[in-house]
């Protein structure tokens, strides 16, 4: 994969793939600028030396055709505001007059082509439609790595029409490196703790970590289907019946592989899901009917503090607990400080998942984890170990 770093874009023409797709409120104004932000280095880089910047993205789903709603219009003020220059609206990459657009772009300047989903051939990664894009650029680079698990047009098969002169952006870059630094080369002991709600959405990610970590810890709603398995009376607790077998399947094999799979050995209670819930701390794992379990009890905590506080990296993605609610958030708060601590004291950790983003960010330690994922989908898939379409399609050029 080649990298922009290593290379100077002075009277390029660069086709940018980025993704801007970013909420909006009512006004059509956007509400979180993260996505733009993260792209800064890669425009600034190819302005100052002297390129053309010529963004192209897709915003919510517009299904193939043109809607005013979903125009990038709406965010040329605030991707202006936050790239520090002025972003010229180039119109739809088939009209008539874009060429003209790009042709009157100087050196330095950034334009923004309008929404590619508005047209069918983007998401069916379409040749034809890939070509059309190609012919405004000379150089093409790919900096969004929250769309590389799709196979679409402007993230795979355009690369076809750029075979020595395809880039990996910063952001792409650095995603792909730091969470190869956790599944290639991590430094041991290694240990990842995977919560969240449900066992069936990150299956795929334990069953690929197992080959991997020494330690992994499992907890949030998730563990109770585990528990369930192993025994343990889990009330009304959430639970997947049908990943009995599959949870069964994975404590045998942690165990053939010589993994240390921990659970939650202790459980704060409620009543119902709501901060003026009743609660209390289980004195072992058994939770009777009508309660169901929350957060991580505090040996839990006790006992997970120890194992990542001797881990050289640590991958964290879901929180352990109900963290949304205050009451129930002391688990999920703990395991951020934990991480927080280890890093401060040189282990590598990364953290990804909306869910775990919001908990760091809430508890104000985000500064302190080594990288914050922010690829989403694409993170998932990539952790699952998949080979994401628009890695590959950027690996199988020179
Ligand atoms: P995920 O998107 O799978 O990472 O799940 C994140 C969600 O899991 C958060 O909204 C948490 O509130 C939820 N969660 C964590 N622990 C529990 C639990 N014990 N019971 C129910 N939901 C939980």
């Amino acid at each position: 994969m080649k990298y922009i770093d290593n290379e100077n874009f002075k009277g390029k023409k660069v086709l940018v793939r980025v993704d801007y797709n970013v909420p909006l409120n009512d006004l059509f104004e956007v509400t979180d600028v993260t996505r733009i932000e993260r792209t800064k280095k890669t425009v600034s880089k190819i302005v100052n030396d002297g390129g053309i910047a010529i963004l192209m993205s897709h915003l919510g789903r517009p299904k193939g055709e043109a809607n005013e709603k979903f125009s990038l219009e709406h965010i040329i003020k605030r991707s202006s505001e936050v790239l520090g220059k002025n972003v010229i609206f180039l119109g739809d990459v088939l009209n008539d007059d874009v060429e003209k657009k790009v042709n009157a772009l100087k050196p330095g300047d950034v334009g923004l082509l309008e929404n590619l989903r508005f047209h069918k051939g983007e998401e069916k990664g379409d040749v034809e439609f890939a070509k059309a894009i190609a012919r405004l650029g000379d150089v093409y680079v790919n900096d969004a790595f929250g769309t590389a698990h799709r196979e679409h047009a402007s993230t795979a098969t355009i690369v076809k029409f750029f075979p020595s002169q395809s880039y990996a952006g910063y952001l792409l870059y650095e995603e792909v490196t730091n969470l190869e630094k956790v599944l290639s080369n991590a430094k041991s002991p290694f240990t990842a703790i995977i919560g969240g709600s449900k066992v069936s959405t990150k299956l795929n990610i334990i069953l690929n970590l197992l080959d991997r970590v020494d330690s992994l810890i499992i907890a949030g709603g998730m563990s109770y289907t585990f528990l369930h398995s192993l025994g343990v009376k889990i009330g009304n607790s959430i639970f997947e019946p049908d990943m009995v077998d599959m949870a069964k399947e994975i404590v045998s094999k942690a165990h053939l592989k010589g993994v240390d799979l921990y659970f939650p050995i202790d459980n704060i209670c409620a009543d119902k899901f709501s901060e003026d819930a009743n609660t209390y701390i289980t004195t072992q794992n058994h939770i009777p009917d009508g309660w169901e379990g929350v957060d991580i009890g505090p040996r839990t905590i006790q006992k997970f503090a120890r194992i990542i506080k001797d881990s050289e990296t640590i991958l964290w993605n879901g929180p352990v607990g109900v963290f949304e609610i205050d009451k129930f958030g002391f688990g999920t708060q703990s395991m951020a400080l934990c991480v927080a601590v280890t890093t401060m004291s040189g282990a590598f950790s990364l953290i990804g998942g909306g869910d775990s983003i919001a908990a760091v960010s809430k508890y104000g330690l985000s500064n302190f984890i080594s990288y914050i994922s922010t690829g989403g989908g694409a993170m998932l898939e990539y952790l699952e170990g998949i080979e994401l379409p628009g890695i590959k399609a950027l690996n199988d050029v020179e």
